[in-house]
């Protein structure tokens, strides 16, 4: 048998449903490779490998029992900020550096009823604000397919992960394309669900009208399993939707017949990298064969997305992370000699660079005499961006794009420029403004033997649409076998 760290999640689950592999034999081999693997990638930023293996051995007795849940026995990995009892959540910043939360994410609860087994939590930018993880207060992740480059961001430590056998699948969480940008980059497969899909419950917060849990996998099958098991209301998320969980794996391996699928042309402006518009030409003509019709559509207000997306993300932003004030958890100035020095202190001391831009901006846009200048205007501007895309859904099922301007770049690259780190968001954040559903799949490589995403984005509600095109643009490419060396 291959090595069991190299299974897919839905070969793993095969395999322990047939009692060829046990949970504990594919747990021990994949903290094995963490082992191997982690000090060149650093995709983790705590390892619980006792209570692992603790969760293997029952997952196995479960299973034995007849219990066998969704994921029995699977060996999972957490973006670090998913609130865990049993390891600290950081957020990825030293404000939160020890802290342990007292209870668990919803979506953590979920894959643990299912059977899941945690590995650990992985490196991610500060609060999720970024898109190379290099904001990661404590350590770089670096991209499996080519050392000094980065994985993305802001889950770029579980697309790293996932890219390089570290676990079978991931979860992390997307407000501007923080799950299928660094999946497109590290060539995995990353669904961000529609807003209200999947309970936030214990995620915490960096923008509450955007942020969306999703996972990050190794092919698109794996990622209906995923999606099933986390996906559902949640009493605990007031924006979670009380709407039934289809079984998303019964969309897979059906052709695109009858599908129509959109090609917007605002999204293959100038700036787009020319191997990365290549690649994405091909993938369009891939849904072809597999049955799609493909139409041009217009995004008028796509030129608007970037601009609206950085006045409200930090609005909301500033607001979330009023609570980080060193009094009750968390990073704490005690020097100080009042309490209001003490609020500045652990602030000023807590945050890195960019989430301290990220709370100015987003304090200005909604101060007064700026509010309705800025957070009123870029809210009006929102729903005429929803509204392009509820439009472009009435005759189409799908739109194809890339997700990302060009390839992963070097480490430091864009570290001392956020105006094009932000710019290089353009084509993910409307899927997040608008709610709907969206999925970053491989569809090729650079020259440099750099991985390239196609970005499907879909209707409310329509991941199955998704999840149904991205596997067979997977079977009609043949690309997903092909793993990074290290
Ligand atoms: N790159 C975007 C930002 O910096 C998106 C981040 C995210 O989706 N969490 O805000």
């Amino acid at each position: 048998m291959e090595a069991l760290h190299t299974l897919s999640l839905h070969q793993a689950l095969d395999l322990l449903e047939q009692g060829a592999i046990s949970a504990l034999e594919l747990t021990q081999a994949h903290l094995e490779r963490i082992a191997a693997v982690d000090g060149r990638i650093k995709a983790y930023l705590s390892v619980g490998a006792e209570q692992a293996l603790t969760q293997a051995r029952s997952a196995d007795k479960e299973r034995a029992q007849g219990r066998a849940g969704l994921l029995c026995g699977a060996p999972l990995g957490l973006k670090d900020l998913f609130c865990t009892t049993d390891l600290p959540t950081t957020c990825g910043s030293r404000m939160l550096e020890h802290f342990i939360a007292p209870y668990n994410a919803t979506v953590v609860d979920k894959l643990r009823k299912a059977g899941a087994v945690i590995l650990g939590k992985q490196a991610m930018d500060e609060f999720a604000m970024g898109s190379t993880s290099e904001h990661c207060a404590f350590q770089i992740p670096e991209n499996p397919w080519k050392a000094g480059r980065i994985c993305g961001g802001s889950s770029g430590g579980s697309a790293a992960a996932v890219a390089a056998d570290e676990c079978l699948a991931a979860l992390g969480t997307d407000t501007g394309g923080s799950i299928r940008q660094p999946a497109s980059l590290c060539g995995v497969v990353g669904l961000k669900p529609t807003y209200g899909r999947v309970s936030r419950y214990g995620a915490v917060a960096f923008a509450s009208s955007l942020d969306q849990v999703g996972p990050i996998t190794k092919n698109v099958a794996d990622c209906a399993i995923m999606l099933e098991a986390i996906a559902g209301f949640d009493q605990f998320d007031a924006t979670s939707v009380r709407k039934p969980v289809p079984r998303y794996r019964d969309v897979l391996g059906k052709d695109l017949k009858g599908m129509t699928v959109g090609v917007p042309k605002e999204y293959f402006d100038k700036g787009l990298d020319i191997e990365v518009e290549q690649a994405v030409h091909n993938a369009i003509a891939a849904l072809e064969n597999a049955g799609a019709r493909t139409v041009e559509v217009s995004l008028p207000h796509t030129e608007y997305c970037v601009a609206v997306y950085y006045l409200i993300a930090p609005a909301e932003a500033s607001s979330n992370l009023a609570r980080f004030d060193g009094i009750r958890y968390g990073y704490s100035d005690k020097d100080a000699g009042d309490l209001l020095e003490q609020y500045f202190r652990t602030r000023a001391g807590g945050f890195g660079e960019e989430v301290k831009r990220r709370i100015l901006i987003g304090t200005y846009a909604l101060s007064a005499g700026y509010y309705d200048a800025y957070y009123k205007k870029a809210s009006q501007v929102r729903t005429l961006i929803r509204e392009d895309f509820t439009r472009v859904f009435s005759e189409c099922d799908l739109i194809a794009s890339p997700v990302c301007p060009g390839p992963a770049k070097k480490i430091g690259a864009l570290h001392d420029d956020p105006l094009s780190m932000y710019l290089a968001d353009i084509l993910t954040i409307s899927a997040n403004l608008a709610g709907i559903p969206a999925m970053s799949v491989p569809c090729g490589f650079t020259g440099d033997g750099l991985p390239i995403g196609l970005h499907l984005q879909a209707a409310h509600f329509n991941e199955e649409a998704l999840l149904q095109a991205g596997q067979a643009l997977e079977s009609q490419l043949g690309i997903n076998s092909l793993k990074p060396v290290l």
